[in-house]
């Protein structure tokens, strides 16, 4: 499938209107967002609602290796390093259990827009078959859930538990790990794995903090006040005012629910989203009858294959993903064709597509102004693009307002959200704000002083940005694994699972040629990780031109495309090349003499000195 290529289009007319469109959502403090970690004034919207806070004593002891995060990429690491002879393992994390993104978001209508063959992990070692093509994040959970039995990863974890500082204990060969519940133990190997979409975001709207009514952000949905849970009727919103703040992927699942048993829903947008077909439908049946050993790492291949424009016999998954993002993220260029044709014709291509966005807004919603509205003007790649079949059609209700305001909300009063010099009286905000962008620093993501040799942290190393071998490992962190993510020197997949399989493999397989060559401590030579920073920067893309035109978003820096820094380029350029980047992560393995790694061998130290 490809888009219609309209030849008679006025660009300069388009690009006009994307140019006017995106200036009207520079304004001035536009991601301002609330430090939650620091202000007490909203510590209760990151407060768990789902697990109760059990006391326990704190624990002192010595642990092989700590991960911490127990979303998909912990709890693949932590199989992997059990398969590679691992016994001791002690995962860590905020939550209340282990599911990382999947424990905390369990808003009503939550479903994942990777389809769930290649997004679930692990279904044939589990022998499972998703229910849908598209799995609901409560089906995502549980199988997360029976990943950690299976593997027996809860057995030491930590949840509820935050690290404070992670220190390297030079003589002892160890990292020394203290914790906000009064633990301090230690831990051969520490492997972060805390997740790129992990810090929510409340923007910092005036007067967030004088409203009276109930409000909460997506990741941590209050079912106490709406009645109801995931996935089953808002039972306590008979007669309630909601509005909701976002029309993100997060948002624009939310809204069905909330419309189903709300008086009233505004939903408030600051920028539309290219809304895609989802197109879900239940597993068929006879799904799991002929699928070879394999079936699904192949088929999170053929994907990655195609979202990397590589030619496949067949489109295995067949989605919008596979077709738009795919196309537009590597458009044809046919043998002789000159960068200006090239550029014309994605551009053309890229303006098709976004027409069948906008015509699908137009057939599906029947306020002509409302559709107007909800019509997302700016080049595809610009935002992350959303798949959904109830958000358009929703506006047809009585009961649902659209409430524009691309220059941001105003303020927030006792009562509600004051809009363009409107106010709309609510009983309950919800936020579907979204998250800290991708890009944003690890050193931010982890949370915790990480100290590394010679009393480095991690911030002052990766101050400038990040400086790694292969993007999971740096020099003065010995003994210390990242797994891969955005903008930390890897590589970027559309299904992160995939991405977080590699990582997990690397951190097994790495941890098991250490034990067999009896190493006890590894950090990174200077040679090899300054040549992998040279490596990134030389085939950094800089898309600063590009990105400039674009409506503001996460994904330019809010609109401020210069400021984004080279280190944080992906291997092969762009987002990446993840078939090279295995490659060249396999080689190494299979080589086993961990080139590039300084090696020592001790006598055992195991908790004895500091
Ligand atoms: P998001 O994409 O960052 O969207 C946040 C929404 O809140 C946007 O509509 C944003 O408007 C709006 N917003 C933020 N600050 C605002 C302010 N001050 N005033 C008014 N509106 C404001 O967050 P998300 O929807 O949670 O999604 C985050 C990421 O999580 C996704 O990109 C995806 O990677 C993942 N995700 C995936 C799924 C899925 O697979 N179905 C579902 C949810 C999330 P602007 O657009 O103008 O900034």
């Amino acid at each position: 499938m490809s888009a219609e290529l309209p030849n008679d289009y006025d660009k300069a007319a388009v690009r006009a209107r994307y140019e006017a469109e995106r200036d009207k959502r520079l304004v001035p403090g536009r991601a301002d967002i609330l430090d939650l970690r620091h202000d007490e004034r909203f510590a209760r919207y990151l407060a768990d609602p789902f697990t109760e806070m059990e006391d326990r004593d704190p624990v002192t002891d010595d642990t092989e290796v700590v991960i911490v995060g127990g979303g998909i990429g912990g709890l693949l690491a932590g199989v992997q390093l059990r398969e590679h002879g691992v016994a001791d393992i002690r995962i860590i994390d905020h939550a209340g259990g282990v599911g990382g993104t999947w424990y905390w978001n369990r808003y009503p209508g939550i479903m994942c827009d990777v389809e769930s063959y290649i997004y679930m992990p692990m279904l044939e070692e589990l022998g499972y078959i998703p229910k849908d093509r598209y799995a609901t994040g409560g089906e995502i959970l549980g199988h997360l859930q029976r990943i950690a039995e299976r593997y027996d990863l809860e057995r030491n974890a930590l949840f509820h538990t935050g690290v404070t500082d992670a220190t390297w204990l030079e003589d002892a060969g160890r990292w020394e790990v203290t914790t906000d519940r009064g633990d301090r133990f230690r831990s051969r190997y520490y492997v972060l794995a805390v997740g790129f979409l992990n810090l929510l975001k409340l923007p910092d709207i005036p007067g967030i903090d004088e409203f009276r009514g109930a409000a909460f952000h997506t990741a941590r949905w209050d079912y106490d006040y709406t009645g109801g849970a995931p996935g089953e009727p808002l039972t306590k919103l008979d007669g309630k005012r909601v509005a909701l703040i976002g029309t993100g992927a997060t948002g624009i699942q939310c809204v069905k629910p909330l419309a189903e048993a709300a008086e009233q829903v505004y939903v408030v947008q600051r920028t539309p989203s290219a809304i895609g077909v989802r197109g879900n439908r239940p597993t068929d049946p006879g799904f799991g009858e002929n699928l070879e050993p394999g079936w699904q790492q192949a088929r999170m291949d053929n994907f990655e294959l195609i979202m990397s424009g590589n030619p496949v016999e067949e489109n295995l998954v067949d989605d919008a993903w596979t077709h738009h993002f795919a196309l537009v993220s590597n458009p044809p260029r046919e043998p002789g064709m000159s960068t200006k044709d090239f550029l014309r014709n994605a551009e053309e291509l890229d303006f098709g597509i976004m027409e069948e966005h906008r015509g699908r807004v137009e057939d599906l919603v029947e306020d002509p102004e409302t559709a107007e509205a909800l019509k997302p003007w700016y080049r595809y790649r610009c935002k992350r693009p959303c798949f959904h079949d109830d958000f358009l059609p929703a506006f047809n209700l009585p009961n649902v307002d659209l409430v524009a305001c691309p220059a941001g909300i105003e303020r927030i009063t006792e009562d509600g959200l004051v809009i363009e010099g409107i106010e709309y009286e609510v009983d309950c905000i919800v936020f579907g704000s979204g998250f800290e962008p991708e890009f944003t620093p690890l050193q931010r993501r982890v949370g915790q002083e990480v100290v590394g040799r010679d009393g480095v942290t991690l911030d002052q190393k990766w101050g400038d940005g990040p400086s790694s071998l292969f993007g999971m490992l740096s020099r003065g962190f010995p003994n210390l694994f990242v797994m891969p993510a955005p903008g930390q020197q890897a590589v970027i997949t559309v299904n992160y699972t995939e991405l977080a399989v590699l990582g997990a493999e690397f951190i097994g397989r790495t941890v098991e040629i250490l034990r067999k060559g009896g190493v006890s401590v590894f950090d990174v030579s200077a040679e090899a990780e300054s040549d992998w920073v040279q490596q990134i920067l030389d085939a950094y893309v800089d898309a600063t031109a590009f990105l400039s035109t674009c409506t503001p978003s996460r994904l330019n820096n809010e609109g401020n495309p210069e400021g984004m820094n080279p280190l944080t380029g992906s291997y092969g350029g762009g987002r990446g090349d993840f078939f090279a980047y295995r490659d060249l992560l396999r080689e190494w393995l299979d080589a086993g003499d961990c080139e590039g790694l300084e090696l020592e061998a001790r006598p055992d130290t195991t908790g004895d000195d500091t």
